[in-house]
């Protein structure tokens, strides 16, 4: 089961986090909630992989934004360096143009958080323009965004499904003569469609103005989607 920490302990959390990893989730967190302030209602949950299959994933808790999971375990940000996710943040690293990014683990927890928190804060926005209808809006957008996938779903929970055959989902696509070879590379084109989403490409886009913030103060990222929560 997953704990929500109280308000006043999340900022806690998240350093002990950055220090046993050398992440800056707690600084990308301030960050994000300074410019949108509706990311701030947001609960991070630092989960790790002996907690069960429910909790030993990297996700944003859909519907509602509420919830960031961001796992401990390192092998999760592994598949960023040499694994199935080594192409997600092509286009995001070419934008920081920082040489040694994504050498380190870190690297690679600073980028997916601060992309999740790229979401949020567009979640928060639409929120707070349009109401619940709106999230329902954007909900009903994203599932057709994501129905349009080669594997109908996000690439991690497609191999994750495979992987643990849930509600069979492996032996379906086997009947239907997937093999895992077939599969991982229906897995690399899913990745390389799902990159291209809108909804992705803008929580790329907020998370290389995060980052730019966190490396060198730069705030004048005019045009970028840094700033569209202020925009409304
Ligand atoms: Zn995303």
């Amino acid at each position: 089961m997953l704990i929500v920490p109280e308000p006043g302990v999340q900022h806690k959390i998240l350093e002990e986090f950055d220090h046993e990893t050398g992440a800056h989730v707690a600084d990308l967190y301030d960050i994000a909630s300074t410019v949108c302030p509706g990311v701030a209602e947001t609960t991070i949950l630092i989960t790790d992989a002996d907690e069960g299959a429910e909790s030993d994933t990297y996700t944003l808790h859909y519907p509602d934004y509420d919830i960031i999971s961001i796992t401990s375990d390192v092998e999760f940000y592994r598949q960023f360096t040499n694994g199935l996710l080594s192409q997600r943040f092509i286009r995001l690293v070419k934008a920081l143009n920082k040489p040694d990014l994504g050498k380190n683990i870190a690297d690679w927890i600073d980028v997916s958080f601060a992309h999740e928190l790229g979401h949020v804060a567009a979640a928060a926005r639409v929120r707070t323009a349009y109401g619940e209808n709106g999230i329902n809006e954007l909900n009903a957008n994203l599932s057709k965004q994501y129905f349009n996938l080669p594997l109908a779903m996000p690439t991690t929970e497609a191999q994750r499904s495979w992987h643990n055959n849930t509600g069979g989902y492996r032996t379906y696509l086997e009947s239907y003569g997937y093999t895992p070879e077939v599969f991982k590379a229906m897995l690399e084109q899913n990745l390389k469609n799902y990159t291209e989403l809108p909804t992705e490409i803008s929580a790329d886009n907020f998370a290389i103005s995060a980052m730019r913030r966190l490396y060198d103060g730069t705030t004048t990222d005019q045009g970028s989607d840094f700033l569209f929560c202020m925009q409304i």
